[in-house]
């Protein structure tokens, strides 16, 4: 429990930025938020108040990753910061700098205002798309030690963008005289409950299964963790001392799409009467991939297990991520009742 202590977490709007603001104020934390734009605050409110009473320990400051204006203020006289703002990209745009300036800049704006206001931790939403080994071919495990190559041929703009915050981000820490540290979570897919209909882009993966909007299950596989549990690796990560200075994977179950889509069936019944059978043959997708980009950059990771081991947060925090099963049920069930499918 936070005996009142002030958390500023960047990115309030969204979902694993509300979570979190979820579970800090569970656990007692006064939270400020950012948001670009303070339109959002009543929705926010809204979307936080199926989970809990904030009472008057939430306050929304505004703050744009491509701006200075309004970071310093708003991490003024916080204990900590979790950073969890950035732009999502499962399409790459067609300029790489759409994604790359503003994780980059925004990072170090938000870890430059800590700096200066003396916070005791930043805890920055990485992910692991910068701890990633080559994307091409071969079956592999990745961990903490690893580093994506931000300059590899064909790496997407998102895992560019995420690979160079998190970078500046320890760069400003260790040329950094001050006592503020840095601890970073990096997340694999996240699913798990929405609490609104505008949710974040990882959502589509369950969200096309169960509206049909995929025709078919290509030999794709990722590793799912869930929302909440990747909140409470931020907040562990903020408080335990051993966390000052270290990378976290925040991974959870591996399942191919084909898992998830026979899930869905057995445990939602006619709710899932949309979600394809059919397997679709990897030729199917690398000759759809020659036409269209996005299909194009996942073409070279069909039918391989690329995964990624969250050891380090179970042995040094003794962080449990919860099973695949509750995570896809629990995801589906907030989607169609939300009117989202
Ligand atoms: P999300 O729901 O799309 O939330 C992204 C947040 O970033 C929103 O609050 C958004 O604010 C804010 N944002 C985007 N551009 C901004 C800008 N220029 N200035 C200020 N705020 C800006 O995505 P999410 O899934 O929660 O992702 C949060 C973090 O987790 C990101 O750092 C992402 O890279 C990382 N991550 C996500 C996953 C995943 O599977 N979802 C996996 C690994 C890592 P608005 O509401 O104003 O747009």
């Amino acid at each position: 429990m936070s005996g009142g202590e002030t958390v500023l977490v960047t990115g309030g709007s969204g979902y694993i930025g509300g979570w979190c603001v979820t579970g800090l104020l569970k656990q007692g934390y006064v939270v400020r938020t950012t948001v670009r734009d303070l339109g959002k605050e009543a929705g926010v409110r809204a979307a936080l108040a199926t989970q809990v009473d904030p009472g008057n320990r939430l306050s929304f400051h505004v703050a744009d990753l491509t701006a200075d204006e309004g970071w310093d203020a708003a991490v003024e006289g916080c204990d900590y910061v979790l950073h969890v703002a950035s732009p999502l990209g499962v399409a790459d745009p067609k300029d790489p700098n759409d994604l790359i300036v503003p994780a980059r800049e925004g990072a170090r704006r938000s870890v430059g205002a800590a700096i200066r206001a003396g916070v005791k931790r930043v805890v920055l939403t990485s992910s692991v798309a910068a701890a990633s080994k080559s994307a091409a071919g071969g079956d592999w495990v990745s961990d903490e030690t690893v580093w994506t190559d931000p300059q590899a041929p064909k790496l997407g703009a998102y895992a560019q963008s995420k690979t160079l915050a998190e970078r500046a981000a320890w760069d400003l820490i260790n040329t950094s005289a001050g006592e503020t540290s840095l601890a970073t979570v990096n997340p694999a897919l996240v699913l798990g409950p929405v609490t609104s209909g505008d949710f974040s882009e990882s959502i589509q993966v369950v969200e096309r299964l169960l509206s049909g909007r995929v025709p078919g299950l290509p030999r794709l596989g990722f590793n799912v963790v869930d929302v909440r549990d990747v909140a409470d690796l931020h907040i562990r990560a903020m408080t335990d001392p051993k966390a000052a200075g270290e990378r976290f994977i925040a991974a959870a179950n591996y399942a191919w799409m084909g898992d998830l889509a026979a899930l869905l069936r057995e445990r939602l019944g006619a709710e899932a009467a949309k979600v394809p059978t059919r397997k679709v043959p990897d030729f199917v997708i690398r000759l759809a991939g020659l036409f269209d980009k996005d299909l194009g950059s996942v073409t070279p990771s069909l039918g391989h297990k690329h995964d990624f081991s969250s050891e380090k947060a179970q042995r040094m925090l003794g962080w449990k991520p919860r099973p695949l099963e509750e995570t896809i049920l629990d995801c589906a069930k907030s989607l169609i009742a939300a009117g989202a499918v």
